[in-house]
C-alpha cells in the first residue's frame, strides 16, 4: 500500500502515520527528517543541503527527488510506505509517479486531513509540553460545529496546572506553537499544498478526512477507510485479472488498452498478447510500435478512423485505439457500428470508468477526464443494454459480469 498523507501542521499526521505503521508495517517516510539526517551525517548531499538551508533557500526539487528516490528504493519499502512531507510540488509528484511506474507500482491513496483553521489554531495554541520528559498535554476544550460538521476534542489537561503528571516537570508552550507562528506556518502550508492536492484530486486519488475528534477516533476512522480501500482494490484487481486472462485466451484481436488496467492494477500485460498500455501516443506512433513488433499494417478502411487491421504470421488482427474509441462512443455513438471488437473495447473502458469511478492517468488533462466522467454517468442509463447483451452473449459469463453492469 502506497499512501501519501497531507495535512496542516498540528492535524495529527505523525500520530496517524505511526498508527498506520504499527498496523500495516509500512515505513513512515518524512522527507524533512531524511534531509535533517543527511545534514547530521555530513554526507555529500547533506553538505549541499546545509549550504542551501543556511542561506535560507529552499532545497531544489532535484535534491528532494534524489533523496526520496534513494529512500524509496530501500528494501523496507517493497510492500509500500507512507509519505509525509512529500511531494510538495508538482515536479515532485511527477517524479514520484514516474519512479513508481518504473517499478510497476502506483500511489494507492492520498489522505488529505482537513481541519478548520480556527480549531487547528486553538488546538495548537493549547498545547503544553513537559520541559523534562517531553510529554504533551492540551488545554483546549473543543466542541463546536462548523459548516455542519461537529468537532469534538476534549482537553488533555495535567492533574495539577502547569505540572507534568508523569515526572512533575514544568509545562511550557513551545515557541513554534504560539499563535503568530502558527498562522504563518498554516499560510505556508496552504500555499504550498494547494497545487499538489489538486494534482491528486484530479487523479481521483484524494480522500478528504475531516479531523473532528481526538486521536483514537481518528485512527479508527482512517483504518476503516484503508480496510475498505484494500477490499475494493482487491476485488477490482481480481476482475481485471479475469478479463486479462480471458483476453489472453483469445488470439483474434489486438488491444490497445489505453490507460486503464495499467493505471489501476499496475499489472504488466502478458508478453504473448500485444496489449498496449501507453496513453499519450498518437495513432501513428502506436501503429509504428506495432510494426516494430512484427505486425504488418493492412490497407483497410476501418469502420471509424481509429480502427486498423494488422497482420502477423498469417493472422489478421483488429486494432482499436481505445481512448479515441471511448471518446467516439461518448460523443457520437451513431457513427460507431457496434461490432465485436470495438464493443469489447468500449465495454472495457466503460467498465473502468464507471465501475472504478476513478481514473489515474498521468497525461490526460483534468478537464477531459472530468468530461469523460460526466459523460459516462449520463450515458450509463442510455446504453442499449439489450443490444449489447446480445452481441456479448458469445462472451463468457465472467466477462459479461464485469463488462457492463
Ligand atoms: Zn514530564
Amino acid at each position: 500500500m502506497i499512501l501519501i498523507i497531507f495535512g496542516p501542521p498540528g492535524s495529527g499526521k505523525g500520530t496517524l502515520s505511526s498508527a498506520i505503521y504499527e498496523r500495516y508495517k509500512i515505513p513512515h517516510i518524512e522527507t524533512g527528517k531524511i534531509l535533517r539526517e543527511e545534514i547530521k551525517a555530513k554526507t555529500k548531499l547533506g553538505k549541499e543541503v546545509e549550504i542551501l538551508v543556511n542561506k535560507g533557500k529552499l532545497v531544489s526539487d532535484e535534491v528532494v527527488n534524489e533523496i526520496t528516490e534513494k529512500r524509496l528504493s530501500k528494501e523496507d519499502c517493497n510492500n509500500g510506505f507512507i509519505l509525509d512531507g512529500f511531494p510538495r510540488t508538482i515536479k515532485q509528484a511527477e517524479m514520484l509517479e514516474n519512479f513508481l511506474q518504473d517499478i510497476n507500482k502506483k500511489v494507492d491513496l492520498v489522505i488529505n486531513l482537513i481541519i478548520p483553521k480556527k480549531i487547528l489554531i486553538e488546538r495548537i495554541v493549547g498545547r503544553r509540553t513537559c520541559k523534562k520528559c517531553g510529554n504533551i498535554y492540551n488545554l483546549a476544550d473543543i466542541h463546536e460545529k462548523i459548516g455542519g460538521i461537529e468537532y469534538k476534542m476534549p482537553p488533555l489537561s495535567p492533574k495539577k496546572p502547569d505540572v507534568c503528571d508523569k515526572c512533575g516537570g514544568e509545562l511550557y508552550q513551545r515557541e513554534d506553537e504560539k499563535q503568530d507562528v502558527i498562522k504563518k506556518r498554516l499560510k505556508e502550508y496552504e500555499n504550498q499544498s494547494k497545487p499538489v492536492i489538486k494534482y491528486y484530486r484530479d487523479r481521483f486519488l484524494l480522500k478528504d478526512i475531516y479531523v473532528t475528534s481526538e486521536k483514537d477516533i481518528m485512527i479508527k476512522k482512517v483504518f476503516d477507510i484503508l480496510t475498505e480501500e484494500i477490499k475494493t482494490k482487491d476485488s477490482i484487481n481480481q476482475e481485471i485479472r479475469e478479463i486479462l486472462r480471458y483476453l489472453e485466451t483469445r488470439k483474434d484481436y489486438i488491444i490497445w488498452a489505453g490507460f486503464a488496467q495499467y493505471a489501476y492494477t499496475g499489472l504488466k500485460p502478458s508478453p504473448d498478447i500485444d496489449i498496449y498500455t501507453k496513453s499519450l501516443n498518437s495513432k501513428e506512433q502506436i501503429s509504428a510500435d506495432f510494426q516494430c513488433k512484427g505486425w504488418k499494417k493492412i490497407p483497410y478502411k476501418g469502420f471509424y478512423e481509429h480502427h486498423d487491421k494488422l497482420e502477423k504470421n498469417g493472422t489478421t488482427f483488429d486494432v482499436i485505439y481505445s481512448e479515441p474509441a471511448t471518446k467516439l462512443f461518448f460523443t457520437d455513438r451513431t457513427k460507431l457500428k457496434i461490432e465485436g471488437y470495438s464493443l469489447y473495447f468500449i465495454s472495457l473502458e466503460v467498465l473502468f470508468l464507471t465501475k472504478l469511478g476513478q481514473l489515474t492517468t498521468a497525461k490526460r488533462s483534468s478537464e477531459k477526464r472530468e468530461r469523460d466522467w460526466k459523460t459516462v454517468n449520463t450515458l450509463r442509463d442510455k446504453i442499449n443494454i439489450e443490444k449489447i447483451k446480445k452481441l456479448m452473449s458469445k462472451l463468457p459469463d465472467s466477462f459479461w459480469r464485469v463488462g457492463l453492469v
